[in-house]
């Protein structure tokens, strides 16, 4: 079986005031749709992006305007900032004097030995680590010649040459992933990878899709990843504001018992029972528990037949009863509220729980 305790074993590196691996914690990254060189609008998006929960944010640096507006967009954010280069390695030069926290780049495709060699010295005169991003759909020529295709063998094969070309540098602050949109060569990929090398490993299912098909696509791998004690960071990609992105991610890890102050909603599917309007209700709880920072369960249920007993294992709840709502925690009815007040009144409970879990 693959090593369920890949997550804490990994080697801790820092990106920013963040340690990613070496424990279990999982950091939500998302990644800016703006042009890097407009800093006012790509600031705006970090800022949206931090709002809604993420913990790291990478840019793409496509050209020498956009490693240039490096500096200016640090100066105004406080999340850890990647700079995402392909081949160039003036931009990962320019990047990293412009203050990036980590820079994503491939060292055996920067070329000459010495350009390599001034940007793994670049980064280690900042203390800054690079990620290896192998994708499954730009494998190197001589891999796919000895593999056919990408396999899941060849991409950590991709991913151990560029290891290799840092580590005889004498550079270690390395995080690998290693992406593909199948989601089975992904899962493989790097489960593979855990067992080959011990550096954190950035999760994603590149190019999954639109908000609802590529959240149900990258849970099921990212998922399968996490389940088995794999990840460090994780991106769900989609076609999509980005910040949708960070709240699929947020709630997986939730799912997982990954996300240590947050509170999850549970509600009923609905039935021939129902009692309230459960369908508003359950949205308009789970939007205000976005913002609760505790670890609290909440259940929603649309009756009482079932439901006091069907979710004993929250915090509070709330079930239907004919025009009004039974309010119970831990499995335990409270009181009774009318069904206009019933949210609001759960609400206030809510906060009184999560204010309880602070002073504790
Ligand atoms: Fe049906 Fe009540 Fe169960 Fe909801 S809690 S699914 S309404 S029985």
């Amino acid at each position: 079986m693959t090593k369920m305790i890949h997550r804490k074993i990994t080697r801790p590196v820092k990106v920013g005031h963040l340690t990613i691996g070496g424990h279990d914690e999982v950091i939500i990254q998302s990644m800016t749709t703006t042009k890097t060189h407009d800093v006012e609008a790509t600031v705006a998006e970090i800022n949206r992006l931090e709002e809604a929960g993420c913990q790291i944010v990478r840019v793409a640096c496509p050209d020498m305007r956009a490693a240039e507006a490096i500096a200016d967009i640090k100066k105004r954010i406080n999340l850890p900032l990647v700079v995402d280069i392909h081949f160039n390695y003036k931009f990962a030069l320019k990047a990293i004097e412009g203050g990036a926290d980590k820079i994503r780049i491939n060292p055996g495709n920067i070329g000459k030995r010495e350009n390599v060699e001034a940007v793994v010295k670049a980064a280690k005169e900042k203390g800054i680590p690079i990620r290896i991003g192998v994708n499954a759909g730009s494998l190197e020529k001589h891999l796919l010649e000895k593999y056919g295709y990408p396999t899941a063998e060849a991409m950590v094969e991709s991913a151990l040459h560029h290891i290799k070309i840092l580590e005889d540098l004498d550079f270690y602050d390395i995080i690998v992933s290693l992406k593909a949109s199948d989601v089975h060569l992904a899962v493989e990929a790097y489960k593979k990878a855990a067992e080959a090398f011990d550096y954190p490993l950035h999760l994603g299912i590149t190019e999954s899709g639109t908000l609802f098909a590529g959240t149900v696509k990258s849970a099921a791998g990212v998922g399968i990843l996490l389940h088995h004690g794999i990840g460090n960071t994780l991106r769900i990609s989609l076609s999509a504001d980005p910040v949708e992105e960070v709240k699929v991610a947020r709630e997986l890890l939730k799912t997982f018992g990954l996300a240590a102050n947050a509170a999850t909603l549970i509600s009923c599917p609905t039935c021939g029972r129902i009692e309230i309007d459960l369908i508003s209700i359950a949205n308009e709880v789970e939007e205000y528990i976005a913002q609760v920072k505790a670890p609290l369960k909440v259940a929603v249920l649309g009756c009482a037949v079932n439901g006091p007993g069907e979710a004993r294992e929250a915090d509070i709840g709330i079930a239907g009863a004919r025009g009004e709502g039974l309010l119970f925690m831990k499995g335990e009815i409270v009181r009774k509220v009318p069904e206009e007040t019933m949210v609001e009144e759960l609400k206030k409970e809510i906060d009184k729980l999560a204010a309880e879990h602070h002073e504790k």
